[in-house]
C-alpha cells in the first residue's frame, strides 16, 4: 500500500507549558509561587523570587521575571481557580487531535519534560483516581474501536514499553534480570529503526494495557538522589501501535495503515550539580543531558528548519537523530507525517530549573 502523503507542516510541532501545584513540603514550608500564567495570551511569567536565601545572595546572582509564551499554558497550580487545567483538559487539548491523526494512518510523539518532581510522571501517566496522557489516549483508542469502527475494517493493537537509560535501552514488560539485559538497535530498509527482541504485547481492550502499564511502571529504573527518593534517571517510552486492515468490498484487496503514538517520559533534566550526584550518578547526568540536548535539537530543527540551517531550508537528513540514542530511535515518530508535542513540566517555586526549562521549551517551539 502507498504510504499517507507526506504532511510538511511546521505546525506539526506543539509546545505546552504546565505549572503542577504545591507539594505538601512546599505548603508547609509556605513557599512562594514563582509562576504567573495568562490564560488570554498563554503568556507564562516566571517572577525574581523574593525571599532569596543567604547563599543565593552571596552569590550575587542576578534574578528578573522572565516572560514566554507557549501555544498553550497549563495552569495546575490551584484547584480554586476557575483556569485550573484538569488531567482531562491537557488530554482534551491535543491527545483527541493526535489520537485522530493516528487513525489517519500518521504517527505521533508526546514528550513531556521537567526536573525530577516538576509533574511528568502525573502528566503522562497520572494516578488511578486522576489518569494521565498514556491512559487517556488509550481508552479513547478502545472506545473509538468498538463503538465507531470503521466499515470491514479490521484493527490490531500493539503496545511495548522500554526505557533508555545511559545509552541502553530495556524492555520494561519482561521481569527484571540482574544483571539487567540491554537490547541492540538495529536499522532495516523495511522496518526502519527498531529494538531487537522488544516485547509487543497484543492488547485487545483497555484492561490488558492497563496490566502492562502497571508492569512497565514497577520495572522502571529508579535511584535515589538528594533530590528526590524515586527520581526517575532514564526516559520511558510508552508505544501503542495501531494496524487497520480494510477489506475491498469488490476485489480481495486490503488496504493497511500502520501508525505508532509514542508517549515518553523522559529523565529529570536537572542539572548534575543541583542533585551533588558524583560517581554513577554523574555519568548518568550526563547522558541524560545528552540524549535532552540531542532532543532538543532535534524538535528545534524540526518546528522550523530555515531557523537552523544556513541560508535556506536546512534538508532533514541533517537533523541530528543518531547524536542520541532516544532519538534515533523515535526517528520514525518525529517530522515528516507525524505530529509532536512537548510538555514542559514546571515546579511553582524553583526560579532556575524553571528558567531553564522554559528556555528549552523556547528554543523548541
Ligand atoms: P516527575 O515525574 O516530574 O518526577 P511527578 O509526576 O512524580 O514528577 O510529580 C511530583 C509530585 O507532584 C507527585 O506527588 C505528583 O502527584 C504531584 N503533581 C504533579 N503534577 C501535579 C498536578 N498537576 N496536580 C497535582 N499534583 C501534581
Amino acid at each position: 500500500m502507498a504510504p499517507p502523503p507526506m504532511v510538511d507542516d511546521p505546525g506539526n510541532v506543539k509546545v505546552v507549558v504546565r505549572c503542577r501545584a504545591f507539594v505538601k513540603r512546599e505548603r508547609e514550608k509556605g513557599t512562594q509561587c514563582l509562576i504567573r500564567m495568562d490564560p488570554g495570551s498563554q503568556k507564562t511569567t516566571l517572577l525574581a523570587p523574593s525571599d532569596l536565601d543567604i547563599a543565593q545572595a552571596n552569590a550575587r546572582k542576578v534574578y528578573e521575571d522572565k516572560e514566554f509564551t507557549f501555544d498553550k499554558s497549563f495552569w495546575s497550580h490551584d484547584e480554586a481557580d476557575p483556569h485550573y487545567a484538569h488531567q482531562e483538559d491537557v488530554y482534551r487539548s491535543f491527545g483527541e487531535e493526535f489520537l485522530d491523526h493516528n487513525f489517519d494512518g500518521y504517527h505521533t510523539c508526546i514528550f513531556a519534560y521537567g526536573q525530577t518532581g516538576s509533574g511528568k510522571s502525573y502528566t503522562m501517566m497520572g494516578t488511578p483516581e486522576q489518569p494521565g496522557l498514556i491512559p487517556r489516549t488509550c481508552e479513547e483508542l478502545f472506545e473509538r474501536i468498538q463503538q465507531e469502527p470503521a466499515q470491514n475494517t479490521n484493527y490490531h493493537v500493539h503496545v511495548s514499553y522500554f526505557e533508555v537509560y545511559n545509552e541502553h535501552v530495556r524492555d520494561l514488560l519482561v521481569p527484571r534480570t540482574n544483571p539487567p539485559m540491554y537490547l541492540k538497535i538495529r536499522e532495516s530498509q523495511t522496518d526502519g529503526v527498531y529494538v531487537q527482541g522488544l516485547t509487543e504485547a497484543e492488547v485487545r481492550n483497555y484492561a490488558d494495557v492497563e496490566r502492562l502499564m502497571k508492569m512497565g511502571d514497577m520495572s522502571r529504573t529508579t535511584a535515589s538522589t538528594k533530590m528526590n527518593d524515586t527520581s526517575s534517571r532514564s526516559h520511558a517510552v510508552f508505544t501503542i501501535q495501531l494496524k487497520q486492515i480494510q477489506h475491498s468490498l469488490l476485489s480481495d484487496e486490503t488496504i493497511e495503515r500502520c501508525a505508532r503514538m509514542r508517549l515518553v517520559d523522559l529523565a529529570g533534566s536537572e542539572r548534575a550539580k543541583s542533585t551533588e550526584a558524583t560517581g554513577q550518578r554523574l555519568k548518568e547526568g550526563g547522558q541524560i543531558n545528552k540524549s535532552l540536548t540531542t532532543l532538543g535539537r532535534v524538535i528545534a530543527a524540526l518546528a522550523d528548519p530555515r531557523r537552523h540551517g544556513k541560508g535556506g531550508r536546512r534538508p532533514r537528513d541533517i537533523v541530528p537523530y543518531r547524536d542520541s540514542v532516544l532519538t534515533w530511535l523515535l526517528k520514525d515518530s518525529l517530522g515528516g507525517n507525524s505530529k509532536t508535542a512537548m510538555v514542559a513540566c514546571i515546579a511553582p517555586s524553583d526560579y532556575e530549573e524553571t528558567l531553564s526549562t522554559l528556555r528549552y521549551a523556547d528554543q523548541a517551539k
